[in-house]
């Protein structure tokens, strides 16, 4: 296994590259928006193909990296489904998978130091974001944080993980890099309690002041989202709306681009062909499935995902590999289902 643990001096942040093998898919977690050229030479430097960038949960101390990313290498941008960013391209829910090439992380819906926090698992370490850090736990006292609420997630969630479990953080400030889960239970001073109410009294005691970054972090790490606009405005975008009365029709061809995980949990629309995004450059080619559905045929090809986000990359893409009758669901199956939920009244 590939695992980098990458630091920003300036906000104090741990950024995790992974990947099972050189030359494979990578994953990066709580990228950091000045660091992305560097994260860029490193995956290039190992020959990887950056596929998913995900926040643990809204930073208010620095300008997250997914946007940036997503632009520079097309991957998915992945977040909790709680979370108040504008548009990502997956959302997570507690229990999902985050699965890249030979790596399996399982999201922890981890409440407290924001509404939208999650650890993710993976065989035997947890990224614990800033719900659990070494010697301390994530402030509690703004984005709809909740002392209770940390208190369940860290003594419910991850102090039953096994003793071993390594802990990586998404921050630290006195230079400590990894944690264990016993260790942390045993020397955390924030731990040391008997009851949720001791540790409401602590968190409510510590009088904070707000990070430097936070006027200026939290707002542009609410808009992540692509610009779809512009898709829209190329002429390569059509409404749900537009959408419903496109299916069915024998000249469409109609592209699921999630997960199967994904399909599972939200069935998509009727008649939609599988494809997922992690395979649109080998399936858009000569000789791929979604290339030779319409090449020939004259067909017209239509994307959707969740939100768009996907959808809105493989249009470009697809069109770009010569497929000039490629369009997309604006606003993906989200779209779609409110459309649904209006038009059932
Ligand atoms: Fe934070």
């Amino acid at each position: 296994m590939i695992f980098r643990q990458l630091f920003d001096a300036t906000s104090g942040t741990y950024t995790y590259l992974l990947a099972s093998r050189r030359g494979g898919e990578a994953l990066i977690i709580d990228p950091v928006l000045e660091k992305v050229d560097r994260y860029l030479a490193l995956i290039r430097d190992l020959d990887l193909r950056l596929v998913k960038a995900v926040d643990t949960h809204l930073h208010a101390d620095h300008i997250t990296g997914l946007g940036a990313l997503r632009d520079s290498t097309q991957c998915i941008t992945v977040m909790g489904e709680q979370s108040q960013v504008d548009v990502v391209s997956m959302r997570l829910s507690d229990g999902d998978r985050l699965r890249i090439e030979g790596l399996d992380l399982e999201a922890i819906y981890t409440p407290g130091h924001t509404d939208d926090s999650y650890c993710f698992r993976m065989a035997d370490r947890v990224f614990t974001g800033d719900t659990l850090l070494i010697r301390g736990t994530g402030r509690t006292d703004f984005q709809n944080g909740c002392p209770r609420a940390q208190y369940d997630s860290i003594f419910n969630r991850l102090l039953r993980l096994p003793e071993e479990t390594l802990v990586f953080p998404a921050h630290d400030n006195k230079g400590d890099t990894v944690s264990t889960i016993g260790e942390e239970r045993r020397s955390n001073p924030r731990l040391q309690i008997r009851s949720v109410e001791e540790y409401e009294a602590l968190m409510n005691g510590l009088n904070l002041s707000n990070p430097k970054m936070m006027d200026v972090a939290v707002p542009a790490n609410m808009r992540q989202g692509l610009a779809q606009a512009e898709i829209a405005r190329l002429g390569w975008a059509i409404t749900a709306e537009e959408a419903l009365a496109l299916v069915g029709q024998p000249d469409i061809v109609l592209i699921d681009l999630r997960e199967k995980a994904e399909r599972l949990k939200h069935p998509g629309i009727a008649g939609a062909l599988p494809a997922p995004y992690g395979d649109l450059a080998e399936n858009i080619q000569e000789g791929g499935l979604v290339h030779d559905l319409v090449a020939a045929t004259g067909r017209r090809l239509v994307f959707y995902c969740a939100f768009g986000e996907r959808s809105a990359m493989a249009v470009r893409a697809a069109r770009q590999a010569g497929l000039g009758n490629a369009f997309h669901i604006h606003g993906g199956l989200d779209a779609w289902n409110r459309l649904g939920a209006s038009t059932a009244h």
